[in-house]
């Protein structure tokens, strides 16, 4: 090979730019991994957005996918500080009643207070829970033939229905509010075919791994992360935004943890012209409207288990949900929109002065909405939690063009660089033999925008290392699974 300044170049330091770096740097190479913004970490960076001492989470807030990512857990990051943080609870839903649906750790313990349908969610769960890691490397991947094609058909089979047609499953109120929430995370209409996938990967996750935090803020996780990589020799230079590849040292490899239309931006001229017009067709889905607080005490819920857990789904009953996702798929805001709330603080004194508390909340929103949702979000908490407002201290929000700003990979204010739906599932960001590779040589996109899509895991960054190691330098790297 010719010599060049580095072997590779990696453009954004978010946990797949982090998890490309270091495979790569792993394997041998010499790697720059470069972020345009002061410090790393993308949609792992945490801050005072509030008031001093009350350290907020940005973007991501509650790790099952971190705690369950094979590539981190084949890395040392306990030894690079990072401590996971597991809430009593992992996740509770609220009803208007008081009570609530609670997804434990334990499958046996959720399925025993789901009452008449404990058999129902054990069916539905059970040999998922058991097959998980046998299926994960299929799940967490690129489409490819299965290694267990019996256990991937079983989980395909529940992962391609709509969450509302497996909802059909349960009779309470309890087992379909709680899946509601899960799937709503799919930021689509319940409706939907695949709404059930992340519904049940966070739900399978959850009874293996927990939904854990991490001490002192997500921004922990890019820490220790970026604190391996330069241990194995890596370079940051941060503050570097990429407009032009024009503007990079030497390599022979270049990795973009970027979506598809930044990456038209930078790097189109290199492009086929069928791999632009692939990309200018990818789609994007809703968006989040995500508010901070400063609270002067816990936020009062109602319930009990909610006072335990770190994850709160907000939004009654399934029919409630499955209206407030459609209404936003239409372009419509709903009074009483689903809420995503955390409340870090209660699990990690680190995060707020004694005797105060954060949360972290967010509901979805049409792409590209400019709507302040504050109102109606305090309102869904005020309706599980009566009092919540006055302990408000200091607010912090972001509607989708704020989030877009932010990060330039949130198109619209989508978190998950591009909706997940039956169209996208398999052709992330472009159907092709490898979809991390562009059809530019030496060009790999590792982003959230390839498979397996959003989430804090590096998984795609893992992937898409692992296929330009393979094509541009002949190197095999061992499996992490
Ligand atoms: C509000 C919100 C809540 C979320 N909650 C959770 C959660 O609780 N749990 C979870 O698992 N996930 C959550 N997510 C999703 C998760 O944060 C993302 O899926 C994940 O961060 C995607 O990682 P990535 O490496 O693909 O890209 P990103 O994290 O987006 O990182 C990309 C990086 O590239 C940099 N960059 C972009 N363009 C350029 C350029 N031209 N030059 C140089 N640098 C550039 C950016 O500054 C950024 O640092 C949330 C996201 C948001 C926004």
């Amino acid at each position: 090979m010719n010599r060049r300044d580095y072997d590779a170049i990696i453009i954004g330091s978010g946990p797949n730019g982090l998890a490309a770096a270091i495979t790569m740097q792993r394997a041998g190479l010499s790697v720059l991994l470069v972020e345009g913004k002061a410090s790393i970490g993308g949609g792992l960076r945490s801050a005072e957005l509030t008031l001093p001492y009350f350290v907020h989470d940005i973007c991501s807030a509650i790790h099952p996918l971190a705690a369950g990512s094979p590539f981190f857990k084949s890395l040392p990051l306990e030894q690079h500080g990072l401590e996971f943080i597991h809430p009593d609870i992992a996740a509770a839903h609220p009803f208007d009643n008081g009570t609530a649906a609670v997804l434990y750790r334990s499958m046996a313990q959720t399925s025993e207070a789901l009452g008449e349908d404990k058999f129902a969610y054990l069916k539905l769960m059970s040999q998922l829970v058991k097959q998980w890691p046998q299926i994960r490397a299929d799940v967490l991947g690129p489409l490819r033939f299965p290694k267990h094609p019996l256990y991937m058909a079983s989980f395909s089979l529940k992962a391609l229905a709509s969450a509302t047609s497996l909802a059909k499953r349960f009779h309470s109120k309890e087992a379909k509010g709680l899946w509601a929430g899960m799937t709503a995370h799919s930021m689509q209409p319940l409706s939907n075919a695949t709404s059930s996938a992340i519904g049940l990967v966070l739900m399978i996750v959850g009874h293996l791994e927990g939904w854990p935090i991490p001490k002192g803020g997500s921004n922990a996780i890019a820490n220790a992360l970026a604190s391996y990589f330069i241990s194995l020799g890596g370079s940051i230079k941060s503050d570097f935004y990429v407009h032009s590849l024009s503007q990079l040292p030497t390599s022979h490899a270049i990795l973009f943890d970027i979506g598809p239309k930044q990456l038209l931006k930078i790097a189109g001229h290199k492009f086929s012209s069928i791999y632009k017009w692939q990309l200018k067709r990818y789609r994007y889905g809703m968006g989040v409207f995500k508010i901070d607080w400063a609270l002067n005490g816990p936020i009062p819920f109602m319930s009990m288990a909610c006072k335990r857990a770190g994850t709160i789904h907000l939004g009654n009953t399934f029919e409630e949900i499955a209206t407030s996702e459609r209404m936003i798929s239409e372009g419509k805001h709903p009074e009483n929109p689903f809420v995503l709330l955390a409340q870090q603080s209660l699990f990690d004194p680190t995060r707020a002065p004694e005797g105060k508390q954060t949360a972290w909340a967010y509901c979805h929103v049409p792409n590209g909405s400019e709507v302040d949702m504050t109102r109606q979000i305090e309102k869904q908490v005020e309706r599980f939690a009566p009092g919540f407002r006055e302990l408000v201290l200091a607010k912090h929000v972001m509607n989708t063009v704020q989030m877009e700003e932010y990060n330039p990979n949130y198109v619209g204010g989508d978190i998950n660089g591009g909706i997940i739906d039956a169209g996208q599932l398999f052709t992330r960001p472009a159907l092709r033999l490898s979809p991390y590779k562009t059809s530019a040589k030496g060009l790999y996109i590792c982003s959230s925008s390839t498979p397996p899509g959003g989430g804090v895991h590096g998984m795609c960054g893992y992937h898409a290392a692992k296929k330009a190691l393979r094509d541009v330098f002949n190197k095999k790297v061992t499996d992490v699974y």
